[in-house]
């Protein structure tokens, strides 16, 4: 073990790394290693590995041989700059940064500055040619950032000292104190420091560094960067790696800055110059939100030198990384350098649109163009825009920094977001701007909308990456602590605002909402070629190149016509589950009370009798929409009392009329009913195919009803493909029992019409799975009912346990996403790996698909599409996102192939 732990390496130079090595060295330290290997202008530095962090993290102390490491590495980077870290006299000062294999913005720690003391300020002043007011400033940033990411000293403490300071002098801004102002700034942050940790603020450089690098390390594990982590299903256990980067200042005067860049804009996914930048200031001031940005162009002004690197260095990274890439950047005294890059963010739209801008300009092709995208961003195009043709109130206008179409009561802190919307009221988060802090309110919230910052501050990024609504830079509105006033207008705590996050239109009241173009598109009404807007085409082709790449079919559930319709319209080939117990509601409860209460067989054949027109109407609509498309008809699965009043309702009733002294009459009959097939545990009981075996005629008249609606269709010269599909089957014996009956009705109903009528099963109980090739002898088809099979598989409750405890065990990492969201493919894949291999083995024409839910959730699309199965049945709205992911599937999968 020893030489192990010898060998591992937990440092890397930047020159040594690469773009690919992200696991390793994290989003930041992979791409600044890939900058350095493009020769772009990065300050040297090194980067420790999140192995190291993972390590740290485990056993709480730094693996043996890291400080080894590090120490080697620091004496090659003072070589490379010439300077020793904290010199007196001309100290090297580095920066401490976090960056994980995912970017988690702002989540996680910074120290920058790390190296000045009370000696080296001196240095550092000497260095900036005599500029003690930098010098000091710089100290004072130190001791803040230090304080409060490694020692926890509240941030408010230092911010209002820093607010004091300005006060005692009657100044606005930080840049109106003085060295002598700062200098006594320092004295005060570090009396902070001292009451907050009971020791003084550390002099030495090293011991600096090496704190603040397990910082970093511990930041891993801060509420909120776990809080994010489980909103962007990001794994627990990667760790973050740490760069130690020289420093370069953005704060030596006017001709030094800050900046953000995007090579696209990241909303819309326009070419432009799209960015951020701010004068004289350090560090993340601009992301931060702090003080208020000049747009990227007016850099052309300020320095023209600098600004045509940019644009150089800017088109070299999009032709490197062929996508749209972010970039950080820092000017010290007009020399440029490049803190930064990352493939961008990007709102769902720009995302469609530049993945189809890239292939027209020759930098991808269409098979990349789909994996650009994804089907959770379509969904999120599909979501309704405003319909203003009401004329609402407009309040004002900020900048749309992530699109869709929020209403919600005001709020003004990230508690009440929290509050308000656990009462189910939906809430606009409203912030002068938003901090790490704010994470869970923005979670919480509808929207959100900020009065300052612009698309690269906290509150844009983050919303941007959630999908979540954001207004930012809305800069008329003042923003108090409950409410906030635009032009006269007061809006306060409680009061329902509007936002668009397009157009960064906020108006005040509720604005009703109407279909977004992109449904517009799938439901026929709007052409591609003629629609004004760029992403219904880049929409469109990729819609189409996913679907001549997919492999899988996909189908709807859809138990009624204008669901089927719509389904078709969306792309679905068919029907791969229809709920048949849907058609037992309503008007139709009346006749199935009746079923439920038969005293004899001639009352239930009644019964069934009443229905069986019904059923057949019902089956009519379906085969007519998909006409020409299987559609599978699931006979009726929920236990009979479900179409009953509840029991606490009927005995409630039944006793009140007992109290009055009147007869209950029918209610007494049903509540004794109720009483007879109550069951301790419904959803193992009597159900599905036990349901068929013990009641019956009723799976018959099911089966007469499609059958004959399918065949009144041929006879029309249709041509409908019905499929009968049993649910809850455990054991052969139960479908053969059901398939014998099936059979019988079909073939006296159908005779020569033509019809063609498959029989198969729903594979949902574990027992079915593990005894596939046995029931695959007695079924054309399986369709993998995926909600009870996960039930049935994990012992959850499908309808208690999110409310119960889900939270608890994501918390704990026991899955990193709900089960019965996404495929749990160890356990519950595992069972339809199996059964497809034995279900085919025996049955080698067995067509095979899914009807859960999870035929709709992008990641398990991926792993049907790798267990072979034919085709995903889903809603009628997921039916695109399906198809896309099955594109991407397919088009991964062959990638993977090749390599
Ligand atoms: C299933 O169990 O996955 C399924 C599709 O059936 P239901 O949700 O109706 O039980
Ligand atoms: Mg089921």
């Amino acid at each position: 073990m020893e030489g192990n732990a010898q060998t591992e390496k937990f440092v890397y130079d930047f020159a040594e790394g690469n773009k690919d090595l992200k696991d390793l060295l994290g989003g930041k330290g992979a791409n600044l290693a890939e900058m350095t290997n493009l020769g772009l202008p990065v300050p040297a530095g090194f980067t420790i590995t999140t192995v190291a962090c993972q390590r740290y993290l485990a056993d709480g102390a730094q693996p043996p041989g890291l400080a080894e490491e590090v120490a080697e590495h620091m004496a090659a980077l003072e070589s490379t700059m010439g300077r020793r870290l904290g010199d007196p006299g001309d100290p090297l000062l580095v920066s401490v940064r976090s960056g994980a294999k995912f970017s988690m913005p702002g989540m996680m720690e910074t120290v920058l500055n790390v190296g000045l003391n009370d000696e080296s300020v001196a240095g550092l002043s000497a260095q900036a040619g005599g500029n003690d007011r930098f010098a000091w400033d710089s100290y004072r940033r130190l001791i803040q950032m230090f304080g409060k990411t490694v020692c926890e000293v509240p941030g408010e403490e230092f911010e209002n000292a820093l607010g004091d300071a300005k006060t005692a002098k009657g100044v606005r801004d930080d840049v109106d104190l003085d060295a002598d102002d700062l200098k006594q700034l320092v004295d005060v942050y570090k009396k902070v420091f001292a009451k907050h940790t009971g020791h003084e603020f550390p002099q030495d450089p090293r011991e600096q560094m090496n704190l603040a690098i397990e910082a970093v390390f511990r930041s891993w594990n801060a509420d909120r960067a776990v809080l994010y982590r489980r909103q962007e299903r990001i794994p627990a256990d990667l760790g973050t790696a740490v760069n130690v980067v020289a420093m370069v200042f953005g704060n030596l005067g006017p001709d030094s800055g800050t900046g953000v860049a995007f090579t696209r804009d990241p909303a819309s996914g326009e070419q432009g110059i799209y960015g951020d930048y701010l004068q004289n200031a350090q560090g993340e001031d601009v992301v931060a939100g702090i003080r208020n940005t000049v747009p990227l162009e007016d850099l052309e002004r300020l320095d023209k030198k600098s600004y045509d690197e940019l644009l150089r260095i800017m088109s070299t990274l999009e032709g490197h990384y062929h996508d749209l890439c972010d970039i950080e950047f820092t000017i010290e005294r007009g020399k440029l350098w490049m803190l930064q890059t990352r493939v961008g963010k990007r709102t769902a739209a720009a995302a469609f649109k530049i993945a189809d801008a890239l292939v027209d300009e020759g930098m991808i092709d269409l098979d990349e163009a789909i994996t650009r995208v994804s089907g959770a961003q379509l969904a999120q195009l599909m979501f309704p825009r405003f319909d203003l043709s009401g004329d609402p109130t407009a309040l004002t206008k900020g900048i749309g920094a992530s699109p869709g179409a929020a209403s919600g009561q005001v709020v003004f802190t990230s508690a009440h977001a929290v509050e308000r919307a656990a009462d189910g009221v939906p809430v606009i988060l409203v912030r002068r701007e938003t901090n790490p802090d704010d994470l869970p309110g923005m979670i919480a919230a509808q929207g959100i909308l900020t009065s300052r910052g612009g698309k690269t501050s906290h509150a844009a990024v983050v919303a941007r990456g959630m999908g979540k609504t954001c207004v930012c830079g809305a800069d008329d509105i003042e923003v108090g602590t409950t409410s906030f006033s635009v032009d006269g207008t007061t809006v306060s705590e409680g009061d329902t605002v509007s936002i668009d996050g397009t157009t960064g239109r906020v108006y005040l009241g509720e604005v009703p909402v109407r279909a977004s173009e992109v449904v517009q598109y799938f439901e026929g009404e709007l052409d591609p070629a003629q629609a004004d807007d760029p992403l219904v085409s880049a929409v469109h082709r990729i819609m189409t190149h996913a679907d001549d790449r997919r492999r899988l079919r996909v189908r709807a559930n859809a138990d009624t016509g204008p669901d089927a319709a719509r389904a078709r319209r969306f792309g679905a080939e068919g029907i791969g589950l229809a709920r048949t117990e849907h058609m037992f509601l309503g008007d139709r409860r009346e006749l199935v009370e009746r079923l439920i209460l038969a005293r004899t067989d001639e009352e239930r054949d009644a019964a069934l009798a009443g229905l069986q027109p019904l059923q057949r109407g019902d089956f009519l609509d379906l085969f007519r929409e998909m006409d020409g498309l299987p559609v599978t008809v699931r006979l009726i699965d929920p236990p009979l009392h479900e179409f009953l009043p509840s029991l606490e309702d009927l005995a409630v009733e039944v006793a009140l009329a007992n109290e009055r002294g009147e007869s209950a009459g029918k209610q007494e009959t049903l509540l004794a009913a109720v009483r007879r097939m109550h069951e301790q545990n419904p959803m193992l009981g009597l159900r599905g195919v036990r349901l068929g075996l013990v009641v019956p005629g009723l799976f018959g008249m099911q089966v007469r009803a499609i059958a004959e609606a399918a065949v009144e269709l041929a006879r029309d010269g249709r041509n409908p493909r019905p499929e009968i599909m049993v649910p809850l089957v455990g054991a052969v014996q139960e479908l053969e029992t059901v398939r014998l009956e099936a059979e019988r009705i079909v073939a006296e109903v159908v005779g020569d019409s033509g019809v063609d009528v498959l029989i198969g099963t729903m594979i949902e109980v574990p027992r079915a799975a593990l005894t596939a090739g046995q029931i695959a002898e007695a079924a054309e088809f399986f369709s993998f009912g995926t909600n009870d099979l996960t039930q049935m598989t994990w012992g959850f409750s499908r309808d208690d346990v999110e409310g119960a405890f889900f939270g608890r065990y994501l918390e704990l990492g026991i899955f990193g996403v709900s089960p019965f969201e996404s495929i749990d493919r160890d356990g519950v894949g595992r069972l339809v790996r199996v059964a497809v291999e034995e279900g085919r083995a025996a049955r080698p024409s067995l067509k095979v698909g899914v009807c859960g839910e999870h035929g709709g959730d992008p990641d398990s699309v991926h792993f049907f599409h790798e267990v072979g199965l034919d085709y995903v049945s889903c809603s009628p709205f997921r039916v695109p996102v399906a198809r896309l992911e099955a594109g991407r599937a397919s088009v991964e999968s062959a990638g993977s192939d090749n390599r």
